[in-house]
């Protein structure tokens, strides 16, 4: 019996306690070496001709096709670089359907015929590759015999290195196909979705009369996570094996008192959090923002907002460095959506906004023009979830979220929009063409009025809305913590496309040529047809639940559900017309996301029960024949005290550890037949009977750190 691995542990941590030595880091070194670790910037100029450096500029600004004539300068001047940065080894890194990222490392290192070696790293090394990825995840898009899949370099997505004890790789940031071009990848739908809404937008501006100019699409992805001392995490199978604690009875104290959010940060978590920022700030990712979150153990890390496609990448690699960095510190990273129940659950809160030729289309304007320029993204945007909110709900489906969403401290799997209260008094005038009481004027006249400044700090308010306009961007609060946000990104990007393709049509056939009185009718249309997706009440309760329902809004609450509609002909027939994703690719993502969902609640079912019968029942077993012969020892004795204490205990163990054996019995049985939906509640069932025993055996004895100690032991 190892209970006293527990004990060991605290007292190691109580040993370290209270002083951390200081991180090797120097405050002064940030602004020295902030984006030393990419290839870009200054560092191309020294490395590129001045032509090729413009080149290759032009292509991650602009999106312009790459001449591959410069591909074999520009693999030398990287080669160069990265070799004096202290690089062994160069790798396409991307990222494969597993929702990770991957990478295979190639030596630079060549043969030169002579017993001796070079280093060699050419044009097409760096184009493009080949790997024999054969067991990621395709979802039937590739059989075995054929299943070759190639990485194409993405050169929006600048080079960087990535460094370990002895050396560094330089890593290519990569998309990832099939040998017959389908994705299988998360990258490249994405890049796709930012074309094909580049596309619409810049058609929609031209009935603004806008001359044609850069379209960006923006992400800040907010990662929230937890930390948890790793020799505690040593003792959870269930955190080694899923992630997540699938025992652990409820701590006296956890998040009632609101005492860790935005609290005073702990040294060993301060030093923590230097050392990844200053990895970061080399990655040129931009971190920003710090803070203690809701849960004890729980917190947050946001960067400053940038191109969605970098920030896409660089969310991968701050999750990568957390994960790094804490295991280096003596830590574990927990980037499930749901480590512990009970308490607050991570998402990643996805800010998203489009600029076009540099202005924040969703800032309000300063002038008419501009105004009826944001109320018509805004709108377009709002039809687009209030059409779509099953593919968009789709894109965070997990088994991980699937605790979250409608947990009642998650936004709920009703997707519905927050506007603000301003807003919904704009909505109201142009709906109603009624006065708008802020301005004292009868009506909004789209094109003539200007908005008044929208008070940012009261359009943020609610918290209970999973996809809220906070001021200058929608926040999408669904996703959750693990996930790749390209995911939902990708299928944001194609729904409004579509929308803003859908009010192009709308004004392309409306009769009479006043744009602003045409528009001021359109606008008015949408907000009718689509309003039943605004809520500014409590996401979090039941009467929502209600009246979500009675406005014919989807509530997907599980996975399974979740997933269905990316079988949608409809679904398919709107990512194939916008070339983002065809019905195979569909098809095939539906595959990916039911099997790993599948796989995922028999990996935790499988360990629940491990543990269950392998840790929890023989300390109950033991402790209760111990009291049992007790009992009866005292019996023959005609003991008068303590026989009353005994039995009361005795009986209440025994009646757990039959208990314990019924659901273990059960579980088993359900996962043998591999019902999910059944594993499920089995699952729940045992870990009702676990966490009762836990309160009642032995302290000194129970084998699993237990939530009081490793939500704030560290
Ligand atoms: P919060 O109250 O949600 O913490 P913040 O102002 O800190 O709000 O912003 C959260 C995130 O939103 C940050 O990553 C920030 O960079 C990002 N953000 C701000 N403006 C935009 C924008 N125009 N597009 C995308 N993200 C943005
Ligand atoms: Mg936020």
């Amino acid at each position: 019996m190892n209970g006293n691995n527990r004990i060991y542990v605290i007292n190691a941590i109580a040993a370290r306690l209270p002083e951390s030595p200081a991180a090797d880091i120097h405050p002064d070194d940030s602004l020295k070496t902030y984006g030393i670790d990419v290839f870009s910037g200054k560092t191309i100029g020294k490395y590129l001709s001045k032509s090729t450096a413009a080149k290759l500029l032009a292509v991650a600004s602009d999106h312009k096709p790459l001449d591959p004539s410069i591909a074999d300068e520009v693999a030398d001047g990287m080669k160069r670089w990265a070799v004096a940065m202290g690089a062994t080894h160069f790798t396409h890194w991307f990222q494969p359907l597993t929702g990770g990222t991957a990478e295979k490392h190639d030596s630079f290192i060549e043969p030169d015929g002579t017993a001796r070696a070079i280093r060699s790293f050419s044009g097409r090394n760096l184009i493009g590759g080949e790997a024999d990825a054969s067991s990621f995840p395709s979802g039937g898009l590739r059989s075995t015999f054929e299943a070759r899949g190639y990485t194409a370099w993405d050169p929006t997505s600048p080079a960087f290195i990535k460094r370990h004890a002895n050396g560094a790789t330089l890593c290519i940031p990569t998309a990832f196909c099939s040998y017959t071009g389908e994705a299988l990848d998360s990258k490249t739908p994405l890049l796709r979705s930012v074309q094909a809404l580049t596309k619409a937008l810049k058609r929609l501006m031209a009935h603004f009369g806008q001359p044609d100019a850069h379209v960006s699409v923006t992400l800040g992805a907010e990662q929230e996570y937890f930390l948890v001392d790793r020799g505690f995490c040593l003792l959870r199978p269930d955190i080694l094996q899923t992630g997540r604690t699938v025992f652990g009875a409820a701590p006296a104290k956890h998040q009632q008192l609101d005492d860790h959010y935005y609290g005073a940060i702990r040294p060993r978590i301060l030093k923590f959090m230097t050392e990844v920022e200053s990895q970061l700030w080399r990655l040129g990712i931009p971190a920003k923002t710090r803070h203690n979150e809701v849960a004890p153990a729980q917190f947050e890390l946001a960067p400053v907002f940038e191109d969605l496609n970098l920030a896409v990448d660089h969310n991968m690699l701050i999750m990568e460095v957390l994960r790094r960095t804490a295991e280096r510190n003596g830590l574990e990273c927990l980037l499930h959506e749901k480590p512990f129940k009970g308490v607050n659950g991570s998402g990643k809160h996805c800010n998203w906004s489009i600029a076009y030729g540099g202005r924040n289309l969703l800032e309000p304007g300063s002038n008419p023009k501009e105004n009826a320029i944001f109320l018509t993204i805004l709108l377009a945007v709002i039809r687009a979830i209030d059409l779509h909110a099953d593919l968009l709900r789709a894109s965070t489906a997990g088994a991980g979220n699937d605790h979250r969403l409608g947990a009642n401290e998650a936004p709920p799997a009703i997707l519905s929009i927050f506007l603000g209260d301003e807003l919904n008094a704009i909505m109201k005038s142009i709906e109603t063409g009624t006065s708008w009481a802020a301005s004292g004027r009868t009506k909004l006249k789209i094109g003539v009025d200007t908005l008044p400044p929208l008070p940012r700090d009261t359009t943020d308010r609610n918290r209970t809305s999973p996809f809220a306009f906070t001021g200058n961007k929608f926040e999408f609060r669904a996703p959750g913590s693990s996930q790749n946000c390209a995911q939902n990104q990708m299928v944001l990007n194609t729904i409004v496309a579509e929308s803003l393709d859908a009010l192009s049509d709308k004004l392309d056939a409306m009769p009479g040529d006043d744009f602003n009185t045409n528009l001021q009718k359109l606008l008015q249309r949408l907000i009718r047809a689509h309003k039943r997706v605004l809520f500014a009440g409590d996401g979090y309760s039941g009467e929502w639940q209600k009246e979500a329902a009675a406005r014919g809004l989807p509530n997907l609450p599980d996975t399974m559900t979740a997933i269905a509609p990316l079988r949608d002909p409809k679904n398919q027939a709107l990512f194939d017309r916008y070339r983002v994703l065809s019905s195979q690719e569909m098809n095939s993502r539906w595959e990916i996301a039911m099997e790993d969902y599948q796989r995922r609640i028999r990996i935790e079912g499988s360990i629940a029960l491990e543990i269950a019968r392998s840790m929890v029942r023989p300390v109950v077993a033991d402790e209760f024949s111990k009291l049992a012969t007790a009992l009866a020892v005292a019996d023959k004795d005609g003991f008068k005290v303590g026989r009353k204490g005994l039995k009361a205990l005795a009986l209440k163990l025994g009646a757990g550890l039959d208990d314990l054996h019924v659901k273990c019995e059960r579980l088993d049985r359900s996962l043998a037949k591999g019902t999910y939906s059944a594993q499920i509640k089995a699952m729940n069932a045992l870990r009702h009977t676990v966490d009762a025993l836990e309160y009642l055996v032995d302290d000194s004895r129970w084998p699993l750190p237990k939530y009081r100690e490793m939500l704030f032991i560290y």
